[in-house]
């Protein structure tokens, strides 16, 4: 259903991380989510509140506001840590990296797009099939 091209949608990650993000649960390991203000886990009934002083964190494998590791996450390419807060970020990266054609939009600071930001291991052809791999690998763990 992919076409081959694929246009920057102009997003970024502050905007992605507006959805609760899939973390892994201090607690017991299972799959919690957080957001800017709680971090919550159906499996053992963890709430907490963001530690002070509170600033965030980006561009790392661990959510913005607690810092804890992401669910999803995992060693790719050589050394390389693949990672999205949650689906729709993994979504994100299979449309780009699965393109043959890529565009990276003609917005005001298009440098600052999610896109744009993309690593050189990511955006390099050569690597499409592990990562394309690595991404249903994690895909799996949401069911
Ligand atoms: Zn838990």
């Amino acid at each position: 259903m992919d076409g081959p091209r694929f246009r920057d949608p102009q997003i970024r990650l502050g905007n992605l991380a507006a959805e609760p993000i899939l973390i892994v649960c201090p607690r017991c390991s299972g799959r919690a989510s957080v957001t800017h203000e709680r971090l919550t886990c159906a499996g053992c009934a963890l709430v907490r509140v963001p530690p002070e002083p509170h600033y965030h964190v980006w561009n790392r494998p661990i959510d913005p506001f607690f810092r804890e590791p992401l669910w999803l996450r995992a060693d790719c390419c050589g050394g390389n840590t693949l990672w999205a807060f949650h689906e729709r970020h993994l979504d994100l990266l299979e449309r780009f990296v699965a393109a043959k054609l890529r565009e990276r939009g003609l917005g005001n600071r298009p440098g600052m797009t999610l896109v744009a930001r993309l690593p050189a291991w990511i955006t390099t052809a050569k690597h499409r099939d592990e990562i394309l791999r690595t991404i249903a690998k994690l895909r799996a763990t949401l069911s």
